[in-house]
């Protein structure tokens, strides 16, 4: 076979995905489980067609393919992506390379490339349709060979960043979609801030989703640039196709999730490091889904949010801006979590650099970030200068925000449990003396002295022994 690279799995990303790679230059021969699926693809090519070999058998495509082969996989995540390499490697070659570029859970992934049936990369995607069909953000894992056979292709498709692809290793086995994982962690608390100074503006300030909009847009002119605040402002300005009513007001506020920001926060406790603004985002939206005992909620108690007199836009502005270093600042660091517990090297500054665009949470701060963490690499983001500067300007903001809200009843729980991050980690001496005083006197657990001796007990222990 003549195509350098084959694609499995044409539904929405894998279609416009293998657009992409033949856009590129790249000869790609694709295979969906349903055949008119690859028919209608391979029909409404247009241009791209001369670069696309559609088939019919997987015999067909794997002899569609040069070798040694490159199999991407778009297929759903779990068990389709195991019943599909099964499927596959007999077909195959033992140096043919298997790279699944689905939302797979990166133990998954390690399982796979632990299981050594051959060369095998994990490969997280980022971006939605749009991306995949015009430049995604691509954090890939595995073997640095098998990146290698690929890595042309793969900063070709990616987005560019002033020419800089979006696209690079992240580390061995599950790194790639470890870091993707994260990423929409990332991603969850960033939306849910954003919900939530969206409800101080709506409930508290009384504005109409306009009004709102055009807060967001011009936002999105300032430092807190970035495609979800842009695509906030979009939203708030829609309208609803059957009613003509404000697009939001016909919405029923219950969110969606397919499980990534579960995985994140689940993750997130093995390895004890701190996510809590995207605990909270999680929990947001789990809680949103419970309509009917919120309504009951409501007619027990009374509606929470009420009308004040509202802080100025600056005062929002800086307060979520807060709000957003403090969730990236925990994200970043449940990355050097990870490098730390499984060995990994996680390029942090490359990570900061390749989520600058492509991807849903691409904004102008990352830039920032990249430059940050390149500057000072293990710290954690609050405190390298840059943002301990914002930080230092703006946490009194953010404060008033979390403050007010909670005065006037508004559930701001990603912003709040971010100014109790803050808070904890700018705290030289905590609260934890009364927790080790009281696993002493239960359990005996000891404490460490302040003069440094530790396996310390209060006088209780002494009376146990008496
Ligand atoms: P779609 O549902 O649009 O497409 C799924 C594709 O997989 C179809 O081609 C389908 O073939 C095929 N398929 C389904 N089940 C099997 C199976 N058991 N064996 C073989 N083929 C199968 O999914 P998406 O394109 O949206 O998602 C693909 C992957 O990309 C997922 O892991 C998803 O989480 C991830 N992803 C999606 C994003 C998005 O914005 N949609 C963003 C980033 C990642 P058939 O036509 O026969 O049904």
């Amino acid at each position: 076979g003549h195509a350098r690279i084959g694609l499995i799995g044409l539904g929405t990303m894998g279609a416009a995905l293998a657009s992409n790679i033949a856009e590129k230059g790249f000869d790609v021969a694709v295979f969906n489980r349903t055949t008119q699926v690859t028919r209608d693809f391979a029909e409404n090519a247009g241009d791209l067609a001369p670069k696309i070999t559609p088939t019919e058998t997987l015999d067909d495509f794997v002899a569609a393919l040069s070798s040694p082969r490159a199999i991407i996989l778009m297929v759903p995540a779990g068990d389709p992506v195991d019943a599909q390499i099964e499927a596959l490697r007999p077909l195959l070659d033992d140096d043919d390379l298997i790279i699944d570029c689905g939302n797979a859970n990166f133990h998954d992934t390690d399982r796979r490339v632990d299981a050594h049936t051959g060369p095998f990369l994990g490969v997280g995607v980022s971006g939605g349709e749009e991306g995949a069909r015009h430049g995604p953000s691509i954090m890939a894992g595995g073997d640095t060979e098998y990146w290698g056979r690929v890595e042309d292709i793969m900063t070709a498709i990616a987005a560019k960043h002033d020419g800089d692809p979006c696209a690079a290793l992240m580390g061995p086995g599950g790194a790639g979609h470890f870091v993707k994982m994260v990423h929409n962690g990332i991603e969850y608390a960033d939306m849910q801030m954003i919900a939530e100074v969206y409800g101080i503006l709506r409930d508290g300030h009384g504005m109409d989703y306009d009004a709102i909009g055009d807060i967001f847009a011009a936002w999105n002119k300032g430092p807190l640039e970035s495609y979800l605040i842009e695509i906030s402002g979009k939203v708030a300005h829609a309208r609803d196709v059957a009613t003509g009513k404000p697009l939001l007001s016909v919405i029923v506020d219950a969110a969606g999730q397919k499980g990534t920001g579960r995985w994140t926060v689940i993750e997130a406790q093995h390895r004890l490091a701190p996510v809590p603004a995207i605990e909270a985002a999680v929990v947001a939206r789990n809680l949103s889904a419970r309509l009917q005992e919120r309504a009951k909620g409501q007619s027990i108690f009374g509606a929470a949010p009420q009308a004040w007199d509202g802080l100025d836009h600056t005062t929002l502005e800086q307060g979520l801006m807060a709000g957003k270093i403090l969730c990236y600042a925990q994200g970043f660091e449940m990355l050097s979590a990870a490098t730390r517990d499984f060995g990994w090297d996680l390029p942090m500054a490359r990570i900061a650099q390749i989520w600058r665009e492509g991807c849903i949470i691409r904004s102008s701060m990352l830039d920032e970030m990249a430059t940050a963490l390149d500057a000072a690499p293990g710290v954690n983001l609050m405190f390298t200068d840059h943002f301990a500067a914002i930080l230092k300007d703006t946490h009194g903001a953010l404060r008033q925000v979390v403050a007010q809200a909670a005065l006037n009843g508004h559930p701001v729980p990603a912003l709040s449990s971010g100014l109790a991050y803050f808070d904890m980690m700018r705290t030289a001496r905590g609260t934890a003396d009364m927790i080790q005083g009281q696993r002493d006197f239960f359990g005996l657990h000891g404490f460490v002295h302040v003069n440094g001796t530790d396996d310390q007990h209060g006088p209780w222990a002494k009376e146990a022994c008496d």
